[in-house]
């Protein structure tokens, strides 16, 4: 390809709106445009680029026996009936209705569509079966952001295993767990792979892989020492022992005026400080109003919540209902004498005495509360949310907490969905059973944002070699000069005939403007071939990735690029 008649439309300034340095880089670098929010084109470099994402993947997929299909994205709604998630997915999922009236879903997985087939299989001897494809995918995001890492039309490799049993299940999870940390290293990541919520995927176990990145969304406890990570809407952590005082022996009420938080209660005069007060929060869980009783200084994670409780539909309460329920305003709220409303309480106050919490009177807290004395707690569940530093629930060294990019995600979905297609076959006595589902998900588009997020500099991207648009750049200092250019074409053509992808930098522009271009679409290698080099009988060959330089003979330099190329491909 000669740069002087490609399309690589870079820019001086980033876009106005890009905040993700992947954002930003791979718009001025002309790998892509916005077409809307969330919908993006890629360039042709950008396309090269995403094209090597996907061979890593079949080439790992085929690898562990996976078998490539191609679904359509639109779907009729009574499949997605049958599993039930026609109506519990909600707003994300794109719908429409065609000219017979009939009802539509663009795909956001195909979970469901993949169990409909299945039900063509009829014996246990056909299993197990890993089914993938590549498509594109539709999620009505309420805020696409950051580029290609928060979209509502991406490009997915998604894969799902059917097998007879549990034991095959596992096996065919591993196999991916493998694949997986096998593409991830080929992109150039350094992923932890951690345990996750499966939200609405339905199922039990899943693990995230995720790269930590601040353009991150989200937020995982990973502990150095020894491995554990969690994402935190699961993250477990172990605090310090608190001795409390003896405390009263009843809760007393005292006049709080104007305080509203905790942190009011903490500031005022004959207070309490945060880890000595009660958080109660009112949720109304499948229609049932529920208090939710943390330590002070405690934040609830949500989903840890809604993992225990097996909850359909979770909300904060109303102020209204709150007032209803306890004759109070959030900020005098408390769970003393409260005998007919359900109490969940989080582990952490537990033994806990002497605590302050509101008396449900505006204006009025209870001080000297022993929280198993005084407080009806119907359950005890972990719903904190883990903070750096506390604890490692495996070792107890500290953990840290830092934001991530999810780039995989896999999950052992069990029989849902075979059961609710009837994906069903007759296993070794006979019997009829549902086929046990995997599905394995690893976004293409997030994972080319994710690639540059995690390798760039301030002048531009650093692709590694493996998914680099083009290995090598020459670079033409003066494309006409006749010496400078046939030397250069030679260059060009030898590299070519060898397998690289080669680009050559033969525009009519200063070698400033060339270098700096270079430097911001991040080819791997730039050999640039000037007349002060020739006349010494060589050119230069830079490295991106660490800014190393050396001159090569004009008579090897083909055979000695070609060798660091293929050295840095695997
Ligand atoms: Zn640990």
């Amino acid at each position: 390809m000669r740069w002087s008649s490609a399309f690589i439309p870079t820019l001086r300034d980033d876009p106005a709106d890009a905040e993700a340095i992947s954002h930003k880089l791979l718009v001025r670098a002309g790998f892509m445009r916005q077409l809307m929010a969330g919908h993006y084109s890629l360039t042709p470099a950008g396309f090269r680029s995403l094209r090597k994402i996907e061979a890593i993947v079949r080439e790992e997929m085929e690898k562990i026996g996976a078998q490539e299909f191609r679904l359509p994205c639109m779907h009729p709604r009574e499949i997605w009936e049958k599993s039930g998630r026609w109506d519990s997915v909600g707003e994300e999922m794109f719908r429409l209705r065609d000219r017979k009236g009939a009802d539509l879903a663009l795909g956001m997985t195909h979970e469901e569509i993949f169990a409909y087939h299945a039900a063509e299989l009829h014996s246990y001897r056909s299993l197990p079966q890993i089914w993938y494809q590549f498509q594109t995918k539709f999620r009505d995001e309420a805020r696409p952001k950051s580029g290609l890492l928060r979209v509502r039309e991406f490009t997915m490799k998604d894969s799902y295993s059917l097998d007879i049993d549990e034991a095959g299940l596992d096996a065919a999870f591993d196999r991916h767990l493998e694949a997986y940390r096998r593409i991830f290293r080929r992109f150039g990541f350094d992923v932890v792979a951690v345990e996750a919520s499966s939200g609405v995927m339905g199922g039990n176990q899943s693990i995230e892989f995720m790269l930590k990145s601040d353009a991150g969304e989200d937020w995982v406890a990973h502990c150095e020492k020894c491995g554990y990570a969690a994402n935190l809407e699961k993250a477990e952590s172990i605090l310090p022992e608190i001795e409390d005082p003896e405390g009263r022996p009843a809760p007393e009420r005292f006049p709080t005026p104007g305080v509203k938080t905790i942190e009011d209660l903490a500031r005022m005069e004959g207070g309490a400080e945060a880890s000595r007060q009660i958080k109660t929060l009112v949720y109304v869980i499948d229609g049932k109003t529920v208090l939710i009783l943390l330590r002070g200084d405690h934040s609830l994670a949500e989903q840890k919540l809604i993992d225990q409780v097996e909850a359909e539909e979770m909300r904060p309460a109303q102020p209204e209902e709150i007032r209803a329920a306890l004759g109070a305003s959030p900020g005098s709220l408390g769970a003393v004498g409260v005998p007919d409303l359900y109490v969940i309480a989080d582990e952490a106050l537990r033994g806990r005495r002497d605590m302050v919490t509101g008396a449900n009177e505006d204006g009025f807290h209870l001080r000297g509360v022993e929280v198993e004395r005084d407080i009806e707690v119907k359950a005890w569940l972990d719903l904190r949310e883990v903070t750096s530093g506390e604890g490692c629930p495996m070792c107890r060294a500290p953990l840290s907490v830092h934001k991530t990019i999810e780039v995989g995600h896999i999950f052992k979905l069990g029989t849902k969905y075979s059961e609710a297609m009837g994906a069903l076959v007759q296993d070794e006595k006979g019997r009829s059973v549902p086929i046990v589902m995997g599905s394995y998900g690893i976004g293409l588009d997030r994972s080319l944002a994710a690639i540059v997020e995690a390798h760039h500099d301030e002048s531009g991207i650093c692709w590694p070699v493996n998914v680099a648009p083009w290995e090598v750049v020459v670079t033409v200092v003066k494309p006409k000069d006749v010496e400078c250019h046939e030397a250069a074409e030679r260059l060009y053509e030898k590299l070519g005939e060898a397998g690289i992808d080669v680009l050559i930098d033969d525009r009519d522009e200063r070698p400033g403007v060339k270098f700096k271009d270079a430097e911001l679409v991040g080819f791997p290698y730039r050999v640039t071939v000037g007349p002060k080099g020739l006349g010494e009988g060589v050119v230069e060959l830079l490295r991106r990735a660490d800014g190393s330089k050396r001159d090569l003979p004009v008579a090897h330099a083909a055979e000695t690029i070609v060798e660091a190329v293929l050295d840095e491909r695997f």
